[in-house]
């Protein structure tokens, strides 16, 4: 098999399949450092992302490097009504760990390094084949690899998506986040909480130890160069408006990073022996924290599938295999993306009604327990 891609999807896909004794190439024409190159972010991993590490004894310190989740508090900007969600409601201890992406990224690098049917290759692909039902990649070295299979996993900008030509749905969300690390007098008590602002939501999502916390400040794209002109004190201030009350007396921890935001969905995710998984796929707002989760519960999907067809003798690659992949993930995606996609709408919108219908939905889903579990299982993956 051949992964393309260095990221978590594709590390995870590599070492779950590399583990099941199925030999597997990564191909990625990045250097691979130690630490991740780009900004670390916190990311909120759900339940179903961290049983899929433990069923197959990845990220073995999940634990020590996540903070739980134990609540999550949704509010609107100036107005009344605290939605809470808790975990017990659906009988979880939390909904998941805020974990930091470059110690994931690490962990994962080690499993994928402690995998000894894993081959690694630094190259570009320039052109892919198929031949006599194998998958064939001409990469930028000179070498040509044959596999049974394909696993596109080369993030948003898939460069696989692109060579086979598949439709693609792209929009800028017009809206910037702005992430920085802050400590706190108060505990946070392992709760992230996000009020839904004019521009978008900003957010604090708990770290572990207690006293700290990464900020997610989400604007309208328009602010982007007043963002990277910010001074600490102004940011300090606004971020002490925002958070003072549950936090306590706050210190910026980091430097603040930004990161434009945009959606991308590919319409077509299978070619003869290619499948697509994560980012490659689907590109989602961050505002729900499920875009790593999803791409987990693809590779969940893909290779339950693949280890099947393995242990019963049969080629891993075949096309009714990368069918049912499709069918049993394209409900989840659609339905995240479509709610995603309604939530920010509402609360981005500028006609006058809408923090009242905010406000109403943030009522709504509080008053009515059997709406408020659906929207818990769904965070925590527990649906599929
Ligand atoms: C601000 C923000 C906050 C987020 N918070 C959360 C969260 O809390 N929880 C959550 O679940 N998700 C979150 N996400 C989403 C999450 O970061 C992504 O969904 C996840 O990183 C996707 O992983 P991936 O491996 O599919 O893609 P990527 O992480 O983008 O990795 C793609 C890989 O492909 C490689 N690559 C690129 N070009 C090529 C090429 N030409 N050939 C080969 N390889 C190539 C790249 O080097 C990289 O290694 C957040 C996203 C943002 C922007």
């Amino acid at each position: 098999m051949i992964v393309v891609g260095y990221g978590p999807v594709a590390m995870t896909t590599s070492a779950i399949l590399g583990r099941r004794s199925i030999a597997t190439t990564i191909v990625n024409p990045f250097p691979v450092f130690q630490k991740m190159p780009s900004a670390t972010r916190l990311l909120a991993l759900s339940l179903s992302s961290i049983e899929l590490f433990k069923e197959h004894k990845l990220v073995k310190n999940i634990k020590p490097i996540g903070q739980p989740i134990k609540k999550i508090h949704v509010s609107q900007y100036k107005r009344s009504g605290l939605l809470e969600f808790d975990p017990t409601d659906i009988h979880e201890e939390n909904f998941g760990y805020m974990v930091d992406e470059e110690e994931l990224w690490n962990s994962l690098h080690s499993d994928v390094r402690d995998t000894s049917t894993i081959n690694e290759i630094h190259s570009d692909v320039e052109t892919i084949d198929c031949q006599n039902n194998k998958i064939v990649l001409k990469l930028s070295n000179g070498q040509n690899l044959t596999a049974d299979l394909l696993i596109a996993a080369d993030g948003k900008n898939s460069i696989i998506r692109k060579k086979l030509h598949f439709e693609v749905e792209k929009k800028s969300y017009n809206q910037i986040v702005l992430i920085c690390d802050v400590k706190h007098s108060k505990n946070h008590q392992g709760v992230a909480r996000e009020i839904f602002m004019k521009n978008g939501p900003f957010a604090t999502l708990p770290k572990l130890g207690g006293y700290s916390s990464s900020v997610v400040w989400t604007e309208s794209m328009a602010a982007e160069s007043f963002l990277r002109s910010l001074n600490k004190d102004f940011l300090h201030e606004f971020i002490t408006l925002r958070c003072s009350k549950e936090l306590g007396k706050i210190k910026l921890d980091s430097n603040p990073s930004l990161f434009p935001l945009s959606f991308t969905y590919s319409k077509e995710v299978i070619a003869e022996r290619i499948a697509l998984v994560g980012d490659a796929w689907h590109a989602i707002h961050p505002l729900a924290g499920q875009g790593l989760n999803l791409g987990l519960r693809d590779i969940k999907a893909l290779t339950d599938l693949i280890v099947k067809e393995k242990s019963i003798g049969l080629d891993i690659g075949n096309f009714q295999v990368l069918k049912r992949y499709r069918r049993v993930r394209r409900d989840d995606i659609t339905i995240l993306i479509s709610t995603i996609d309604i939530i920010n709408n509402i609360y981005k919108s500028k006609l006058p009604i809408v923090p009242k219908i905010g406000q109403f939905m943030i009522r709504a889903v509080s008053f009515c327990k059997p709406l408020r579990n659906l929207f818990m299982i769904y965070a925590s993956g527990k649906h599929i």
